[in-house]
């Protein structure tokens, strides 16, 4: 009789060990599922190697807990979502440029005009060195560079005797005519 007990009890702790074995197994596969989960998500979500990190350590600390901190706290938008909405952003702008309106009187321009045919505005300018058409408040030609002298006047009336100093030959050509 006690032998049989013993064996038992033998056989009895031997599938308990194996089934703590495999719940144990289960566990730590799931726990480590969850630090993978956690850092795939946090990269798909943020360019920062420090950010990603903490995100798979709180998770591989606390775990399940952790997770749920990581839930409420994680970037709301990943990467992909974010350039897709910037993308939304370019195009809609596009199209708010594209359809330009004039400014004295609301009718549809083109974007090469140089005057309003409805209300006769000024739209555009050319370019005092090259005669690209110019917005009429740049006070630079981005296509060669020469300094348009008259809107630099308009914009800062103040600062344009300041900057008229260092071109006397400006002064010289417009008083003689
Ligand atoms: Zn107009
Ligand atoms: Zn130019």
């Amino acid at each position: 009789m006690p032998f049989n007990f013993l064996v038992d009890l033998e056989q009895l702790s031997g599938v308990l060990l194996a089934v703590v074995a495999i719940v144990a197994a289960t566990l730590t596969a799931l726990w480590i599922a969850l630090i993978i989960w956690t850092y795939r998500d946090m990269k798909s979500r943020s360019r920062d190697p420090f950010a990603q990190i903490m995100a798979a350590l709180v998770v591989a600390i606390l775990n399940i807990p952790g997770l749920l901190v990581y839930l409420i706290l994680r970037p709301q938008e990943t990467l992909a979502e974010q350039y897709e909405r910037a993308l939304e952003e370019e195009a809609l702008l596009q199209e708010i440029e594209g359809k330009s309106v004039c400014p004295g009187c609301g009718s549809p321009i083109k974007q090469d005009w140089r005057l309003c045919p409805y209300c006769h505005t000024k739209l555009k300018k050319p370019c005092e060195a090259c005669s690209e058409l110019l917005e009429l408040s740049w006070t630079v030609c981005p296509y060669c560079e020469a300094p348009q002298i008259d809107a630099a006047r308009r914009a800062n009336p103040r600062r344009s005797g300041r900057e008229q100093a260092p071109h006397p030959h400006e002064q010289a050509v417009s008083s003689l005519e």
